[in-house]
């Protein structure tokens, strides 16, 4: 009997050996092919992913990217806005924390978040809609970040 196996980070169920990680990788491999798709959802993509794999980040940087998240989706700024308006802010002469997480210190939540969509289901949604699924799986993270927050 072949065991389940699952994310401990977004509890996504890992079909057919695929972690969370495979699908990220897949998904970066359709943008290499496509410029067109980094440039217009790779903000997107690293944000998702990252949000649902909160230890990828430190703390100080899980919050700022749930702040990202809400401009990019609620008020619609473009990723060269953003860069321009926080070059002061997260330039990383000036930083004061550190985005990446460690193992001694790294983000998380305090209670299991619930997902409706995660990278598995933006890969099941081929390359052909890509960018529509990723922008999709943009406003389902933020809209669960804010039922939680
Ligand atoms: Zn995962």
């Amino acid at each position: 009997m072949e065991k389940l196996q699952k994310c401990l980070e977004c509890g996504a169920a890992w079909a057919a050996g695929q972690t969370c990680e495979d699908h990220f990788h897949q998904m970066l491999f359709w943008e290499a092919e496509n410029p067109r798709y980094g440039a217009e959802v790779h903000h997107l993509l690293v944000l998702c992913y990252y949000l649902q794999h909160p230890s990828l980040y430190s703390p100080a940087g899980l919050s700022e990217a749930q702040r990202l998240l809400v401009e990019f989706v609620e008020r619609e700024t473009s990723p060269g806005e953003v860069r321009q308006r926080n070059r002061a802010r997260v330039d990383s002469s000036q930083r004061h924390w550190k985005i990446k997480g460690t193992a001694a210190s790294h983000g998380s939540y305090d209670r299991p978040m619930p997902w409706p969509m995660t990278a598995a289901d933006v890969v099941a949604g081929g390359a052909e809609s890509y960018c529509d699924n990723v922008r999709a799986w943009a406003r389902a993270v933020n809209e669960t970040l804010k039922t939680v927050r």
